[in-house]
């Protein structure tokens, strides 16, 4: 149990009222409607959030890692309230200022020449739009994807996904096909270093074109650093490989930022890390830390090109919502005046980091330590030596016990993780403050001795 916030007092009552009308009514995603137990969350502020019963959580999670610069932001919020007082909703085909100035601000960071943004309500919708994008500009059907990728869960979206999501919507869409990224750690490709593994996890790619045929191929999405399926670095010389595929074949690449972007690396995209360009982008979370749905695709000068004089078939009604850019404009502005970004990447480099490697020393159930910036994971183990996942790849309820102890040891202790299969990821907001970052890794790496428990 944790201490309430001075300025919140708990209401048991009102907590039992709000988890009924949840169960009478909500119906939530990615689960079994019977099975689940919402925590009823009454307020949130910064890196923590509060049920109705006392209990103060730090979260470890950002939300669905996308609340970058924390809960309640000032400047956000009242930019959402002088937007509401002004133009609450507006069609997307007119021009409007903080539509374009959103667009602006984004266009500045992303590199290269992405310099034209579509807007989303997400997301999935990014991912959509960039494929059938990348399919009008070539003409061709197929797109590649990574197995250990999300991208997402409308129905192209997730048959592009790679992870075990994908599998009770699998309609085998046509014209997806899956490849094996790099992982050095469990490598598909048997290799023993990185170096290795860069180069081999480029010849399977470049032999699945030449099989599948090159002329068929629209696009390859990457998520720059795989998130959910484990945040996947990736190699030195990886990326700017893809690019040169995809250079060499006429291939639309597109990286998928959705979760990387705006300042989980400690840059503002994970693509700066190594200097590469895609064609096209997609975004949403960070963008304005879904204060207000937001996501969108940026758009290469040569592929804004092909919709110049012929229309693009595709557009939103909510497609740059003015509350939504509103709340990206004064995002943005605030992650460069509050230098956030750069708080991340100094956070990560200086203490996150360190202090999970040493935690990773300690514990014989973390197999490896992988991120940058606040976008961390532990790749949890039963042993060291095998490297066997501490839970089996897509576990059921049963199996996933192990994970289940560790989560509610992290939870009692009052800090909210970020669990996925057999790993935990450390993924806070870019605004945490190094003393809120130690305590929640003091809180985790306690609660590591109960995953401990169950290594052989
Ligand atoms: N791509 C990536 C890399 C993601 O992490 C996610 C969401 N976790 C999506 C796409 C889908 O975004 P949304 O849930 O906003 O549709």
């Amino acid at each position: 149990m944790t201490t309430p916030r001075a300025d919140h007092q708990p209401d048991p009552a009102k907590g039992a009222a709000v988890k009924a009308a949840d169960r009478a009514h909500v119906f939530h995603s990615w689960s079994a409607q019977e099975l689940i137990e919402p925590l009823a969350v009454a307020g949130a502020q910064g890196s923590y959030f509060w049920d109705y019963d006392g209990n103060t959580y730090l979260d470890f999670s950002s939300g669905l890692v996308n609340a970058n610069i924390g809960y309640q932001h000032p400047k956000v919020v009242a930019a959402i309230q002088e937007q509401a007082g002004r133009m609450t909703t507006f069609a997307p085909a007119y021009a409007i200022d903080v539509r374009a100035e959103a667009a602006r601000l984004v266009a500045e960071r992303t590199p290269g020449d992405l310099d034209k943004i579509f807007f989303t309500n997400g997301g999935a919708e990014a991912v959509e739009n960039a494929v059938r994008m990348a399919r009008l500009h070539t003409g061709r059907p197929k797109v590649l994807s990574a197995y250990r990728s999300y991208h997402g869960a409308t129905s192209g979206a997730i048959n592009l996904t790679g992870d075990p999501r994908r599998w009770p919507s699998d309609t085998a869409s046509a014209g997806v096909v899956h490849f094996w990224g790099p992982y050095p750690y469990r490598s598909p490709f048997h290799s023993d270093s990185p170096e290795q593994e860069c180069e081999r996890a480029l010849s399977h790619l470049a032999d699945l074109i030449a099989f599948e045929g090159p002329q068929s191929i629209a696009a390859i999405i990457l998520e720059t650093v795989v998130g959910t399926a484990g945040v996947l670095v990736p190699p030195e010389g990886y990326l700017a490989g893809v690019r040169a595929l995809c250079d060499r074949y006429g291939i639309v690449f597109v990286l998928d930022e959705v979760m990387a972007g705006f300042g989980r690396t400690g840059r503002w995209f994970a693509a700066d890390h190594w200097d590469v360009v895609p064609d096209l982008m997609t975004f949403a979370k960070g963008v304005n830390s879904g204060y207000v749905p937001l996501g969108g695709v940026a758009i290469s000068a040569e592929i804004a090109a092909t919709f110049a004089t012929r229309p693009y078939p595709g557009g939103l009604t909510y497609s740059g919502h003015p509350l939504a850019c509103a709340s990206a404009v004064a995002t943005i502005n605030a992650m460069r005046e509050e230098r956030i970004v750069e708080n991340a990447a100094d956070l990560g480099e200086r203490v996150i980091g360190p202090a999970l490697r040493e935690i990773a020393d300690r514990h014989p159930s973390v197999g490896e330590v992988r991120g940058m910036g606040v976008f961390w994971a532990l790749d949890l183990v039963r042993s060291k030596e095998t490297r066997e996942p501490l839970v089996p790849y897509n576990p059921s309820a049963a199996d996933n016990a192990p994970m289940g102890a560790f989560a509610a040891a992290c939870k009692k202790n009052g800090l909210w993780p970020f669990v996925n299969m057999n790993r935990t990821h450390v993924v806070p907001p870019c605004t945490i403050t190094e003393a809120e970052a130690k305590e929640g890794l003091a809180i985790l790496d306690e609660a590591l001795t109960t995953a401990d428990g169950f290594t052989v």
